[in-house]
């Protein structure tokens, strides 16, 4: 008898206990009050991992993970119940290499952190944890979500020559909303560029690749008004997913000063192909075009550096520049240019091949 007495006393505590934690939750809703993330390369394998930390003033389940690759990539946490505390921001940068964003979205009582991606991780590229509270070292509940990209696509990059086979990713720069630069009787850049493109898709698909445009249309390839970022990781995540073995960005160039003119290549030196494919292209856009050499150069542009595979970005000349305007109008000269793309891309596809084919 005295212990049931003692069994019933220690479930009416645990009751009230439990009774009181509940009203508590109700009226101070667990709430996200600091979000963290930091890059750790492991020393062993050279791997990047993108750890993101809520810190929160509360316990929490393990929030379920969603995978999609729609509209752009991204994994989303879902946060039921949960509050965004004060000074804690809707969206926040990450190191931009494995995640771009993560992005704070409430509907009705649930919150949801977006984390939005260069590419679509796979189920054992991430992983979703809780910290407990630790008061010693003033640490408070932790929400952890960590990122590996397993794949590495960099390393494993194997050429072979000739066209037949090779998914090629095209990306007619601009669209839409974006016109690009305007020529000085209204050429605007985007009507070039798509045009450029789709002629190269189909000498491309003549000679038996498979080809992945960004655009078919005159379109923004993300949405309307987009950020740039948005915009442009839309586009590298069209090629990243496609795995596409080669991307070839087509521009035009523009400046303030009306006798610029000329034809110029940029890569990101990520793999030593970017750098072939550039001046492959070079090479033969000077030979079809007969413009100034403006050269092949590094730059920091997005769609070269966030693209897995080796990539260049072509400026066929300036639209800015009213003889070159004319010639980018005319379809004889976006026909010689989309050819010297198709022939440019031949020959990294060759000089890559007898490089070895492995970096
Ligand atoms: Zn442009």
């Amino acid at each position: 008898m005295r212990r049931i007495v003692r069994f019933l006393c220690l479930f009416l505590l645990l009751l009230c206990f439990s009774a009181a934690s509940v009203a508590e939750a109700a009226s101070q809703a667990t709430q996200v009050q600091g979000v963290k993330s930091h890059v750790h390369t492991d020393a062993v394998t050279g791997a990047a991992k993108l750890r993101l930390v809520l810190d929160l003033n509360g316990p929490l389940t393990v929030p379920e993970a969603a995978v999609s690759a729609t509209p752009l990539p991204n994994l989303t946490l879902s946060l039921p119940g949960v509050k965004l505390g004060k000074g804690v921001k809707a969206s926040y940068q990450l190191d931009g290499k494995i995640a771009n964003t993560a992005v704070f979205k409430r509907s009705g009582s649930d919150l949801a952190l977006t984390v939005n991606l260069p590419g679509v991780v796979q189920a054992g590229d991430y992983k979703v944890f809780t910290l407990p509270a630790d008061d010693k070292a003033g640490r408070p509940f932790r929400v952890v979500l960590d990122i590996q990209l397993s794949s590495a696509p960099l390393t494993k990059l194997k050429f072979s020559a000739g066209l037949k086979g090779k998914v090629v990713a095209i990306d007619p720069g601009h669209g839409g909303s974006d016109s690009g630069a305007l020529g000085p009787s209204g050429l605007k850049e985007k009507d070039v560029t798509l045009a450029v493109a789709m002629r190269t898709k189909a000498l491309l698909e003549k000679s038996g690749a498979r080809v992945i445009m960004t655009r078919m249309t005159d379109k923004d390839v993300f949405g309307p008004n987009a950020s740039n970022v948005e915009e442009l990781s839309a586009r590298t995540a069209v090629a990243n997913n496609a795995k596409a073995d080669a991307f070839v960005s087509i521009h035009n160039d523009s400046f303030s000063s009306a006798t610029a003119s000329g034809t110029s290549s940029f890569y990101y030196e990520k793999t030593k192909y970017d750098g072939m494919l550039a001046d492959c292209l070079q090479e033969q856009l000077l030979n079809a075009g007969g413009r100034n050499d403006r050269g092949a150069n590094t730059a920091n542009f997005y769609v070269i550096k966030r693209t897995v595979m080796p990539a260049a970005l072509v400026e066929l000349a300036f639209i800015s520049n009213s003889e070159e305007e004319r010639l980018l109008a005319s379809p004889t000269f976006q026909q010689k240019m989309a050819n010297a793309i198709v022939m440019g891309l031949d020959s990294f596809f060759r000089k890559a091949a007898a490089s070895g084919g492995v970096q």
